[in-house]
């Protein structure tokens, strides 16, 4: 286990599943958390009170208010961009505003939030996004919209590992397969389907997925940027 003691980390998105998981992890590790949620705000007051973190309101979809709110936090050791959305069905009937919003949170807002970071981070922070092994295997129809919002970050974080190098700043992108939330319950109906892709076949846990964010942020990552992991049980192997 890294400490994180005494340094601040944002995660956006941190009220349920794989964020919750990750504002836990950095909170057990010392560190001084802040996230951000929209919807759930009963889970993220209790989030907040059993992991001693703070928890702001700010959607990810409105990017000026994304850009201000981080600037306004002062200097971040490490950000975490998790909140996504699913957005899933036949192209051919989802509207397009429901797919130009899911564009905003899913690529936008990771660019403008690590971007606005990176302003004000010391040299040797860490930005982390929050992808998808769709980004790499898409086996499934409906989700067009969201793998392609996915393989955005891979090259996203190529871009702004060159950016941001010269400091120190690491960009990487965490990968989950299948993993148990309320997105993606491990019960829910698609489980066999998603489990047939899988070397291991079963869903991840948050915590999982946690831990290799841990890594990312700690300091035996310090030379590892501009990269894409997946954590998928072999889903695109
Ligand atoms: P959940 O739907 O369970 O939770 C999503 C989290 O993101 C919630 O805390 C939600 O907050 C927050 N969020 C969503 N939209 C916004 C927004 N506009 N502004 C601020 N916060 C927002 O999802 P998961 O935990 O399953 O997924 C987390 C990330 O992992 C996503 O990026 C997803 O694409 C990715 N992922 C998930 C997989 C899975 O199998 N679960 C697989 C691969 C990738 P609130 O409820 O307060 O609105």
């Amino acid at each position: 286990m890294t400490s994180f003691h005494g340094k601040s980390v944002l995660v956006l998105g941190g009220s349920r599943g794989i964020g919750a998981a990750i504002v836990r992890r950095f909170a057990t590790d010392g560190a001084k958390v802040i996230f951000t949620y929209l919807s759930s705000p009963d889970d993220a007051q209790a989030l907040a009170a059993e992991t001693g973190s703070r928890a702001l309101r700010a959607d990810s979809g409105d990017r000026d208010a994304l850009i201000a709110l981080i600037a306004s936090l002062g200097p971040l050791d490490v950000l975490v961009v998790n909140s996504g959305i699913l957005g899933a069905g036949d192209p051919l009937d989802m509207p397009p505003d429901a797919i130009d919003r899911l564009f905003r949170i899913n690529i936008h807002a990771p660019y403008h939030a690590a971007v606005a970071a990176a302003r004000n981070m010391p040299d040797g922070s860490r930005i982390i996004l929050i992808g998808s092994a769709n980004a790499d295997r898409m086996p499934m129809t409906g989700l067009a919209a969201y793998s392609a919002s996915k393989a955005a970050l891979k090259g996203m974080v190529k871009g702004l590992a060159r950016d941001f190098g010269a400091r120190g700043i690491t960009v990487n992108v965490v990968q989950p397969g299948p993993t148990d939330t309320d997105m993606n319950p491990a019960d829910g109906p698609l489980k066999d389907v998603m489990h047939d892709f899988m070397a291991i076949k079963r869903h991840a846990t948050g915590a999982e997925i946690a831990g290799l964010v841990a890594y990312l942020a700690g300091p035996e990552a310090g030379i590892i940027t501009g990269a894409a992991y997946n954590i998928d049980g072999g889903f695109a192997a």
